[in-house]
């Protein structure tokens, strides 16, 4: 997917159309590390220490794990900020898209 740099879109702050920037955000942190039954809690019990292959304990995960791959296509976060106000706001819903570049060109009227 390829999204322009500059954008005119509806901003809730001005409650009008005005300019946008683009910016892609990450769509965050790692999931529940520290939940129950996690393999981050499992190592600070004390699990993958030692010798040897650690499988399912170890730096990686088992192979049958890495070697499938089902998701081809991330859901894109992008973020709007106002060239007017400076806030910035987000997309409601993502895409689900493989790559997403931002382009430098502009639309000529
Ligand atoms: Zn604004």
């Amino acid at each position: 997917m390829k999204l322009p740099k500059k954008i005119k879109r509806y901003c809730p702050y001005c409650k009008k159309h005005t300019e946008h920037k683009i910016s892609l955000v990450s769509t965050g942190g790692k999931r529940s590390a520290l939940k129950h039954g996690s393999i981050e809690r499992a190592k600070k019990r004390g699990r993958g220490r030692g010798l040897g292959n650690k499988g399912k304990w170890g730096s990686k995960p088992a192979v049958t794990k890495w070697k499938r791959k089902t998701k081809s296509t991330k859901k894109t976060n992008i973020l709007y900020t106002c060239q007017e106000c400076k806030k910035s706001h987000g997309q409601k819903k993502g895409k689900r898209t493989g790559k997403v570049q931002i382009e430098n060109k502009e639309k000529k009227k």
